[in-house]
């Protein structure tokens, strides 16, 4: 008999693009309702109440993609499979197959298969080196189509006029993508189409708002939603631009990691290396059809920049990337504040976030503010509490920075507004301003200075 795949886990376009592209490659699917608190108390409730939430989130959603389905627990676990990459481990609470069958069975849900998917197994789309259709990259191209979706999301949010706008937009984008990845066709086509229309939404790009770096454990950063207590949500609606990491960067790492272990000799290594440059290139041609503008930082750039003060021989949770991002960010002084998210029960991101990112950045001065939030499914005020009091400095930084620009710009208030482009086109490289709007101005004034001068 065949079996339905349940797949999720990976965030809202992610999801349901991995979907499509699966259905487009023949496969019966059913995507897993987003992990909730409600699905989390109910596993946790049958489970070890010490494990790290991202194992009870997970098995939570299957709990109630199986309620919704209205089958029996019999009958949902011999017609469906749950294929999962599992944790984000190595640690000790890593073994999340024991949980989710303690917590299956008690539901009554003792035969569901599980597929446990390798992580790494991605790299068998990268051996042959011509570049193809297979199912492996039509996978891959539905992952970071949905890295766009949420890049383009982030990119505008902080300054439409009509969220519900931005929102229909990408509800239409996403049906158009995921019906490309079925026929099995690009999906550049679709992906320009919804930057072109998300970018027509009126907006005021002139805003002066907080900009913030969100690092943390990558199950709860790339799951979305209750699993990090909505917390990218959470801060734009309190008037923040918020960076998210990205499934590509985790595919990178892993190939990397992989590269450098002792035991990859030079014919992997070179899959490894052809993996990392292929995912890199698939990034800027699906951001770039939507218009998005963000670089993608090397893998080994990334470990070289944590590596004196965390080995990314280390791993666990995000490992050194949390690290990495961080510095790279006040290298770059791309942000004001610096917000570490973890799951209950987290051992390795709570290590890092306490132990090495906090003295770092308190050490260094200039350095971004550094928060740290725990998820837990625990009360909802304090979560907006603390954000709004990590939110508090780095919104004034953000409007000291404007008027610092605003003033050297030596311009009015109207002829600075009309010097910034309607949307925000990414801004590369080093910047002298964290905030975007007086990064655009300084940046839009020495053009035209230059410009003045020739
Ligand atoms: S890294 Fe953290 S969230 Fe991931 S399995 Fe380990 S303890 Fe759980």
């Amino acid at each position: 008999m065949v079996k339905t795949l349940l797949v999720g886990g990976l965030g809202r376009s992610r999801d349901a693009l991995l979907c499509a592209a699966l259905r487009g490659a023949g496969v019966a699917v059913r995507q897993l309702p987003a992990p909730s608190d409600a699905g989390l108390r109910r596993a946790r409730a049958f489970g070890n109440h010490g494990q790290c939430s991202p194992a009870h989130y997970a098995v939570g959603a299957v709990l109630e993609a199986a309620e919704a389905s209205g089958l029996s627990g019999d009958t949902f676990a011999r017609t469906h499979r749950w294929v999962t990459a599992g944790s984000c481990g190595p640690c000790r609470l890593a073994a999340f197959p024991l949980e989710w069958a303690k917590v299956l069975g008690a539901q009554g849900l003792s035969g569901l298969e599980l597929e446990l998917i390798d992580q790494r197994a991605f790299l068998a789309a990268f051996e042959a080196r011509a570049l193809g259709r297979s199912p492996g990259r039509v996978v891959l191209a539905a992952l970071v189509a949905g890295d766009v979706f949420s890049a383009l999301e982030r990119a505008l949010r902080p300054w439409v006029a009509d969220e519900a706008s931005l929102e229909a937009a990408l509800d239409r984008g996403l049906v158009e993508v995921a019906t490309a990845l079925e026929r099995g066709a690009s999906v550049v086509a679709p992906l320009r189409t919804l930057g072109v229309r998300a970018r027509a939404i009126p907006g005021d790009a002139a805003r002066v708002v907080p900009r913030v770096l969100l690092v943390g454990e990558p199950w709860s950063t790339l799951a979305e939603g209750d699993p990090c207590d909505d917390v990218v949500r959470r801060l734009e609606a309190a008037g923040a631009e918020v960076e998210v990491p990205r499934v590509v960067e985790w595919l990178q790492t892993q190939a990397w990691q992989r590269s450098v272990e002792p035991s990859c000799e030079a014919v992997e290594r070179a899959v490894c290396h052809r993996a990392i440059r292929g995912l890199a290139a698939l990034w800027r041609l699906l951001a770039s059809a939507a218009g998005v503008f963000e670089p993608l930082e090397a893998p080994a750039a990334l470990a070289a920049r944590a590596t004196p003060f965390y080995p990314p021989s280390i791993r666990g949770g995000s490992a050194h990337l949390e690290v990495a991002r961080a510095l790279g960010a006040m290298e770059r002084r791309a942000v004001h504040l610096v917000l570490s998210v973890k799951p209950f029960g987290c051992l390795p991101s709570s290590a890092l976030s306490d132990g090495v990112l906090a003295p770092l950045l308190r050490r260094t001065p200039g350095a971004p503010a550094f928060a740290v939030l725990e998820a837990n499914a625990t009360g909802q005020a304090t979560v907006d509490s603390r954000l709004e009091l990590a939110l508090e400095r780095a919104t004034l930084a953000a409007v000291e920075e404007f008027e610092h620009a605003f003033t050297a710009s030596g311009l009015t208030l109207a002829e600075a507004r009309s010097m910034l482009s309607p949307w925000p086109h990414g801004l590369e490289g080093p910047r002298r301003y964290a905030c975007s709007a007086a990064e655009r101005l300084a940046r839009a004034t020495a053009v035209s200075g230059e410009d003045r001068t020739r």
